[in-house]
């Protein structure tokens, strides 16, 4: 499709060890939240749920800013944009 071989343009730098967006509490995503729409709504894939806990990998993150106001119910994304220098590099044409 048109989007994957425009986002293939896209780099990627990670931060090792230095998510920019973490879950505050996981155990209110496995105990509390049951639509879990980070999951579905991430355009990059980047949150998962196996047994009904939830996890995030941000490599690859497009700092869409989705996962953070999908989870308007537990406001349980601590958000922040990569440091200078990491993260994703849009590349247009
Ligand atoms: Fe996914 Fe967007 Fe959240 Fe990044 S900011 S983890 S791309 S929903």
């Amino acid at each position: 499709a048109l989007i994957e071989k425009k986002l293939y343009l896209n780099r990627y730098r990670v931060d090792a060890g230095r998510p920019h967006i973490r879950i505050k509490d996981a155990e209110i995503c496995a105990t509390r939240c049951e639509a879990q729409a980070c999951v579905v709504c991430c355009p990059a894939g980047c949150w998962s749920s196996e047994s009904g806990r939830v996890s995030l990998i941000t490599d690859g993150c497009l700092e869409c800013g989705t996962c953070r106001i999908i989870c308007d119910q537990f406001n349980n994304v601590d958000w922040d944009y990569p440091r200078g220098g990491f993260g994703i590099l849009y590349k247009f044409g």
